[in-house]
């Protein structure tokens, strides 16, 4: 595991930015959700035996599990709503990575109640536990801000739960100098409904990231050309394979906040690439090649 992921510095759209490459942590335990599930990997559990999680078919933090699960030797059983037809038939991307991984998936029945060998996870990894590799993330941060003399650093990254960039904002408050500050994006709901999140996992709002929006609303998971038009002109300027879920929007978002920009700015690339096996065929099949 390369847990110190490197720093690199790209051109996009005439602004130069920090790339903190978190995709390149493993090749298949990577992104937030390496981080989120770090805990579970340094630690031991005598007792555990299994992963029980629910969510999405396609979701990342399932196939991180489901490598996490096969690094531990656990069992790992996962419960969705529904797997669409398409998909059962023809298993790509993170549900075919995950059922190579051995997941168990069971489809509408309810998530089982906790019991002593079995390890429950939230969906999409939105736990207390999460904090820990998040500080690591942190800590990286503030050396690489030391070692290049860059007293003052905005940090970018797009929000599903919520969670990264929460315990990311928090890992720096009381660091003083140098200093940061965390920005998002809602991708899966509203600003008000990441606001919720963060509550949840912290009342002290002052602990909070910044949320940037764009004017229009956006629904998850569905097709747009504006967002599919800057992940084609990210891979042709930066030479970098961004996500098409939750980057495309963040970069959408991030670049019409230009004060954000005005500072150095260090965008986290939180992996997620797998999933474009799902997502990339139905954006060629919309828009073209
Ligand atoms: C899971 C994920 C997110 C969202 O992370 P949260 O901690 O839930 O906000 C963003 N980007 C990628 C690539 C992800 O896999």
């Amino acid at each position: 595991m390369n847990l110190n992921s490197p720093v690199e510095t790209i051109s996009f759209e005439g602004h130069t930015l920090f790339l903190k490459r978190d995709d390149l942590i493993h090749p298949d335990f990577s992104g937030n959700k390496a981080r989120k599930f770090y805990y579970f990997l340094q630690n031991d559990f005598p007792d555990v035996k299994k992963i029980v999680s629910y969510g999405s078919a396609q979701s990342n933090a399932m196939y991180s599990l489901s490598v996490l699960a096969k690094m531990k030797g656990w069992e790992f059983e996962y419960t969705v709503d529904h797997v669409a037809d398409y998909l059962r038939d023809n298993p790509h991307g993170n549900y075919k990575g995950a059922l190579d991984n051995g997941m168990h998936i069971f489809v509408g029945r309810g998530v089982p109640s906790p019991i002593k060998d079995v390890l429950h996870i939230e969906e999409g990894g939105r736990q207390k536990e999460a904090e820990y590799g998040i500080r690591l993330l942190a800590k990286e941060i503030i050396d690489w801000q030391k070692e290049n003399n860059i007293e003052e650093l905005n940090i970018f990254l797009p929000s599903g739960t919520g969670t990264t960039a929460l315990f990311l904002q928090k890992a720096f408050v009381g660091e003083g100098t140098p200093r940061h500050t965390v920005f998002t994006s809602p991708c899966v709901g509203d600003a008000v409904y990441l606001k919720k999140q963060f509550l949840e996992l912290e009342k002290d709002e002052k602990q909070h990231p910044a949320i940037l929006t764009l004017e229009k609303k956006h629904h998850f998971g569905k097709l747009y050309k504006e967002n599919y038009k800057i992940w084609l002109k990210l891979q042709q300027e930066t030479g970098v394979v961004f996500d098409l879920l939750y980057d495309p929007l963040g970069w959408r978002t991030l670049l019409s906040h230009p004060e954000v920009l005005t500072k150095p700015i260090l965008y986290i690339h939180q992996g997620g690439v797998l999933g474009n096996e799902s997502m990339l065929p139905r954006y060629e099949r919309k828009y073209g090649v």
